[in-house]
């Protein structure tokens, strides 16, 4: 048995794992890397003989782990792939989505290998998609190897997935967040013994801050919101359409009930439309807090039609939910904040995770009248809105993970999806906590004996 990573490189970026179990060939998530473009972008997959895969999962719909699925199977032409109902809606979802934007990529940038896959692809792929409940153990094929998912609480249908094989438990943590989030229950995985723990490390390298909690955060987000809606001026919150914003939409809601905010116009647009109907269409089944809640048909939101994306037009008084989150180029968030960062009554409020180099990123390492380019293509324009950045985020404190890895005492633990400092934060503390098992923080390529 063994494990091997098909990431092209270190960090957090195409997801992608072969468990071989000797008998049964499974790959854990077929994400796309969002920082590279073209085949960059892709796992490795050439690492895999063409055809030998018998299953693959998918642990959430984030396009770190599902963006490059068709590629991976068309490749497999047998494999089945198998995710939670809430996955399969949203993950279809993301895919259609996501030819649209590698179509708009080749014609704008001309890169060529655009797009990796059709509409049509991805509406046959699901013909060979098995919806698996959480809990209800599975098996793939002919191997006697028995597949249990468990709620990961990251997003909406996430899981992590146990495996039972030749007396061995090896478990795959994918994205985790073992707290409550506003719509999310924390992450609910087993307890027992492990020999291997397959684990995400995505906030390894970060410290929290001393007497940080969920309420106090949402208290310092409704403050900012109150004092730049009572100067007249407007609130940009650039978010994830996938997870984030429904969160954060859930929260507003919550702020305006209990009066701690006051009644303004909530502008969304992007990708984070066609999301949010699925997240209130699943609501009732899956567990979550708020299952009775519809956000679209509850919150009275003012949706921007995605046709007409140019359109969103600045006003005061305004709370604008708008994706990408880290403010990419050609987006509705980033082409709204040309008519927002100069503006000293506005206020930016960042609420999940940006890479340094995006656009979002450059936001929130600049000072107040530092020039900021948005878009390579149009000038750059001078920041003078309030920038206030919160913690909402839907993965695990380091603390969580290193208390859950020792809980389940592994002989092994395999270190993914975390840059070098959180590798290294998780190797020292953890080869301090079980000094018998063996911690490797995974390199792409590399195969690592689970024997
Ligand atoms: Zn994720
Ligand atoms: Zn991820």
């Amino acid at each position: 048995m063994y494990f091997q990573s098909l990431s092209r490189r270190r960090g957090i970026g195409a997801n992608s794992y072969l468990l071989d179990l000797d008998d049964t060939r499974v790959v854990l998530d077929a994400g796309m890397d969002p920082k590279a473009e073209g085949t960059e972008s892709l796992p490795d997959y050439a690492q895999v003989p063409y055809d030998s895969v018998d299953g693959i999962v998918v642990s959430h719909c984030h396009l770190d782990h599902v963006g490059s699925l068709p590629v991976l199977m068309r490749r497999h032409p047998h494999a089945r792939v198998y995710l939670t109902e809430a996955c399969a809606h949203l993950s279809d979802a993301m895919l259609h989505n996501s030819v649209n934007v590698m179509t708009m990529k080749r014609e704008e940038l001309g890169i060529t290998d655009y797009p990796f896959f059709t509409h049509r692809e991805v509406d046959r792929a699901q013909h060979v998609w098995d919806e698996v409940s959480v809990g209800r153990s599975f098996t793939m094929g002919e191997s006697n190897a028995q597949f249990t998912f468990f709620d990961a609480g990251h997003i909406m249908g996430s899981v992590g997935m146990l495996v039972e094989h030749q007396g061995k438990r090896i478990f795959y943590t994918g994205d985790v967040q073992f707290e409550d989030q506003t719509l999310s229950k924390g992450a609910q995985f087993p307890k027992d013994p492990l020999d291997v723990l397959i684990m995400e490390t995505t906030r390894g390298g970060v410290t929290r801050r001393d007497g940080y909690c969920r309420e106090s955060e949402s208290e310092r987000l409704a403050e900012a919101i109150r004092s730049t809606l009572a100067r007249e001026g407007s609130v940009l919150i650039p978010i994830f359409a996938m997870g984030k914003t429904q969160e954060i939409l859930m929260t507003l809601h919550l702020l305006r009930e209990q009066d701690r905010i006051p009644a303004a116009p909530i502008f969304i647009g992007g990708l984070s439309t066609k999301m949010t109907v699925i997240y209130d269409k699943l609501a009732d089944r899956v567990t979550r807090h708020h299952q009775d809640f519809e956000i679209l048909e509850e919150m009275n939101l003012t949706i921007a039609s995605r046709r007409r994306k140019r359109e969103i037009r600045y006003q005061p008084h305004t709370i604008y939910a708008l994706s990408s989150g880290m403010m990419t180029e050609k987006t509705v968030s980033n082409k709204f904040a040309f008519e927002f960062l100069d503006n000293p009554r506005n206020a930016i409020l960042f609420v999940g995770y940006a890479d340094p180099e995006s656009p979002a990123g450059k936001i929130r390492s600049a000072r107040k009248g530092d020039l900021i380019v948005l878009d390579p293509e149009r000038a750059p324009i001078e920041l003078h809105c309030d920038v206030h950045e919160y913690d909402f985020s839907g993965h695990a404190v380091r603390e969580d993970l290193r208390a859950y890895a020792n809980e389940v005492s592994p002989k092994k633990i395999l270190l993914v999806h975390g840059d070098d400092d959180a590798y290294a934060w998780f190797e020292q503390k953890l080869s301090g906590d079980l000094p018998d098992a063996e911690i490797i923080a995974v390199e792409p390529g590399e195969k690592i004996d689970l024997n």
